[in-house]
């Protein structure tokens, strides 16, 4: 049976390896309506979402993670937030979106930025490595060296209409055997992307690693949050301030706010703008 939109930890009794599976489907689609996205933008977008669930399902308490990857190309920027609790947004920006080629061919030259808030009262850090090879789940593996020194093997992809990952990683802290370490990478080297997206965990797991003790952890489900509630709006208003606010107001008769993320315009009427300004909010309707 299909078990969409979840991440699943798993790991490998006395190795000192854990790993962890991510199936974005329902979520993955809502990220990409109402967006022009071509099919190779739109899985570069799937491949971040992956990595962004497989980065904030890491995370110990509260917090999120946002992965921005800029390019020089016609793509800009990937931006993908997930939260504690496997809340997902994104987006791709650039000067077009609609275009063909691989991640090299739409984004060129660029970086990778991991930034993790690790939830109140608590530092946030970051990690920024080169774009580096021909994927994505390459340059996540430098991350995970360079700035986690985690040592960590990625498998990313979309197919059909789901966004999949697989990750390997020496658990912290970890003594483990290189001979294991190459043997699961060599194995997990072998899985298809229909498996990760079709495939029960369990049976996936027992097929890829037979002869390996696996422990399966509980599902956690994936969810898509894009923020753009009338509080946040409410809230982006009272930053714009009176002045501004009222400049919009009088040249155009009403104020319209873009979220990025869902690609949906929110319009408010003067009374309902200044409502927002004053901090007390009405009823209104969102178009
Ligand atoms: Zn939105």
């Amino acid at each position: 049976m299909r078990q969409a939109d979840q991440a699943r930890a798993f790991l490998f009794e006395g190795a000192g390896i854990r790993g962890r599976l991510v199936r974005i489907d329902q979520t993955w689609r809502e990220m990409l309506e109402r967006h022009a996205y071509s099919a190779e933008v739109a899985a570069l977008l799937g491949q971040a979402a992956a990595a962004g669930v497989l980065l904030a399902d890491n995370l110990k308490g509260r917090g999120s993670v946002h992965l921005q990857i800029q390019g020089d190309g016609d793509v800009r920027l990937l931006l993908v937030q997930c939260d504690h609790a496997l809340n997902l947004r994104g987006l791709a920006r650039g000067e077009r979106l609609d275009g063909q080629g691989t991640m090299r061919e739409l984004l060129g030259e660029g970086r990778m930025m991991v930034t993790v808030d690790p939830g109140p009262g608590q530092d946030r850090y970051q990690g920024i490595v080169p774009l580096a090879g021909e994927s994505l789940a390459e340059s996540l593996e430098g991350y995970f060296r360079d700035s986690a020194q985690l040592l960590t093997r990625l498998w990313l992809g979309v197919i059909g209409g789901s966004a999949v990952g697989l990750m390997l990683q020496r658990m912290p802290d970890a003594t483990i055997d290189e001979e294991d370490w190459r043997t699961l990478g060599m194995l997990a080297d072998t899985v298809r992307l229909t498996e990760l997206a079709e495939l029960p965990a369990g049976e996936l797991l027992r097929r890829l690693f037979s002869g390996y003790d696996v422990r399966l952890f509980d599902a956690r489900p994936i969810g898509y949050d894009c923020r753009c509630t009338a509080e946040h709006l409410d809230n982006v208003i009272r930053l714009l301030g009176r002045d501004e606010v009222e400049g919009i107001l009088a040249e155009q008769g009403a104020l319209a706010l873009n979220c990025e993320f869902c690609n949906k315009v929110f319009r408010f009427a003067p009374e309902e703008a200044r409502h927002a300004l004053a901090g007390t909010p009405p009823e209104r309707t969102v178009h």
